[in-house]
């Protein structure tokens, strides 16, 4: 049995992940923490991982504590910098057996979608990324969707692959989306939607599109369940959910 820790366990993706912990046969909850709580509570309840979906201004003393007490840390809160990278691979030093995921997006569709577009890319010339949310989000295009362009530029770059063919001359402003390392990235945002991506692909005659839809914040369910049972395999720190799948193709 694993002891897991849900530190924002009211908010919408802690609620789903308390649901889930309670009702698996390998993980127990050990502590739900909301804002204002004392964290002493994941020592006292001999807490083995931490899953963090605070917010920005939380997750780093969050996870400082879990290094500090030897617990390891499932994390999904956004906000992270190289600098706060590097705070948790210091303090991490001192403590070699703790492992620390973070992980920009824990639905495995959007890191297979990720993995299976930089197979792709090395075969086709042509290739631009589509992401479609709700209204509500605030930034645009998504973090997953750059991220997604970024590792399809590199495999491009890899591969010798040089400027997609393109004879625009004149456009209206955003009319060829967003160039991500001369990717073009589109942002649509849609009463309806929960968040979705797209990849085409083209080359001579043919297409091939990746698409992934999350429909809710259970969709993020699996990948932290992955997180959990496999973190204490992987000491140190870990970002993205792609370094415990196996992926090594
Ligand atoms: P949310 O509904 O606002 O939930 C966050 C919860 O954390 C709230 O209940 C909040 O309490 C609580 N909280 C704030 N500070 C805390 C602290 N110091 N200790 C314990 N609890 C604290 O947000 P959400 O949609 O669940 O998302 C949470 C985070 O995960 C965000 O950063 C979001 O961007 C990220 N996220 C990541 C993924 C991924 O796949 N990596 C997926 C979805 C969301 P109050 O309501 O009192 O502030």
């Amino acid at each position: 049995m694993i002891r897991v820790a849900v530190l924002g366990a009211s908010g919408r993706v802690g609620t789903a992940i308390v649901a889930a912990i309670k009702k698996s046969e390998d993980m127990e909850l050990s502590a739900a923490v909301d804002r204002g709580e004392d964290l002493q509570v994941l020592v006292d309840s001999n807490t083995d991982v931490a899953v963090d979906f605070t917010q920005p201004d939380a997750v780093m003393d969050n996870v400082a504590f879990c290094i500090d007490n030897s617990i390891h840390a499932v994390v999904g809160t956004t906000g992270w910098t190289q600098e706060r990278y590097d705070a948790v691979r210091r303090q991490l030093a001192d403590h070699p057996d703790v492992g620390v995921l973070v992980a920009p997006n824990f639905a495995i569709s959007a890191v297979l979608t990720m993995k299976f577009a930089e197979i792709a890319a090395p075969f086709f010339e042509s290739v631009e990324v589509i992401e479609l949310h709700h209204p509500n989000k605030k930034d645009a295009p998504s973090g997953t969707a750059v991220h997604t362009a970024e590792g399809i530029a590199a495999a491009r770059r890899k591969a010798g692959l040089g400027e997609q063919p393109d004879a625009t001359e004149q456009q209206l402003d955003g009319a060829r989306g967003a160039q991500v390392e001369s990717v073009p990235v589109h942002a649509v945002r849609m009463t309806g939607m929960v968040a979705h991506e797209q990849v085409i692909f083209g080359t001579q005659g043919q297409t091939l599109t990746i698409k992934q839809d999350s429909y809710d914040r259970e969709s993020f369910v699996p990948g932290v369940v992955i997180g959990v049972q496999k973190i204490a395999q992987h000491p140190g720190l870990t970002i993205g959910l792609e370094g415990f799948l196996g992926l090594d193709v």
